[in-house]
């Protein structure tokens, strides 16, 4: 329990601005303890983001199974084993490798993965992703059709670290246009209607360009 932040009201809050938009809250948990979920389950939240695999398989096991969890965070290939089965969404991948490696990793596993492309828009050169073109090259090229055990259930991404509201609203803007191209290149694709971006600072913008789930963290649960 936290004393300065009311983890309860912030999801109520949320539930209250988001829910008639039609817009989903995935609640960012990583690097806080179990409680803090616990909190925010009481108070109805469902859909959990996490950023790193031991931390997020360690919740798993501590919460029903009711619980839907969001991967969010950049997965390393090593990684995918033990993640895959474990995970509602993997939302940020970020390579065509990753991706297939979920797919093999899913087929031996005998299940469906669904997945997010996650597509790099800011100007910082650090984020993880697909460029715009890059997917839009995969999509043209129908790699996806490859694929035995993933489902593409649309795009994530994030917009630059910045206070240049124009800058933050042109990068949403891209992902949610790249995924329309996505849907122009290939009308037959079934299911391609997530768009995941905004996070505490930035969710408003996010919704204004199409975003149909928002990331938020800090703003519920206080900083990390
Ligand atoms: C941490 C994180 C968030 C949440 O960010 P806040 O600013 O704390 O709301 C959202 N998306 C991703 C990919 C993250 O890593």
């Amino acid at each position: 329990m936290s004393a300065n932040v009311d983890i309860k009201q912030n999801i109520l809050r949320y539930h209250h601005e988001l829910d008639p938009l039609n817009v989903n809250l995935v609640a960012v948990s990583k690097f806080h303890p179990a409680g803090m979920v616990a909190e925010a389950y009481e108070a109805g939240q469902r859909i959990f983001g996490e950023s790193r695999v031991d931390e997020l398989l360690e919740k798993v096991e501590a919460f029903p199974d009711d619980i839907v969890w969001h991967f969010i965070g950049h997965l390393q290939t090593n990684k995918v084993r033990k993640l895959v089965g474990n995970v509602s969404m993997i939302e940020s991948v970020d390579s065509e490798r990753l991706l297939n490696l979920i797919d093999e990793e899913s087929a031996r596993k005998g299940i469906v993965t669904d997945v997010l492309l996650q597509l790099h828009v800011a100007q910082e050169e650090t984020k993880f992703g697909f460029s715009p073109d890059e997917l839009l090259d995969y999509f043209r090229d129908r790699k996806f059709e490859n694929l035995k055990a993933t489902h593409l259930c649309g795009v994530m991404g994030m917009a630059s670290n910045t206070d240049d509201v124009a800058r933050i609203e042109a990068d949403f803007k891209l992902i949610a246009d790249t995924r329309r191209k996505i849907l122009e290149i290939t009308p037959d694709l079934r299911r391609f209607d997530i768009i995941s971006m905004g996070m505490s600072g930035d969710y408003q913008l996010a919704i204004k360009q199409g975003a149909t789930h928002v990331r938020i963290g800090t703003d519920i649960f206080g900083t990390r």
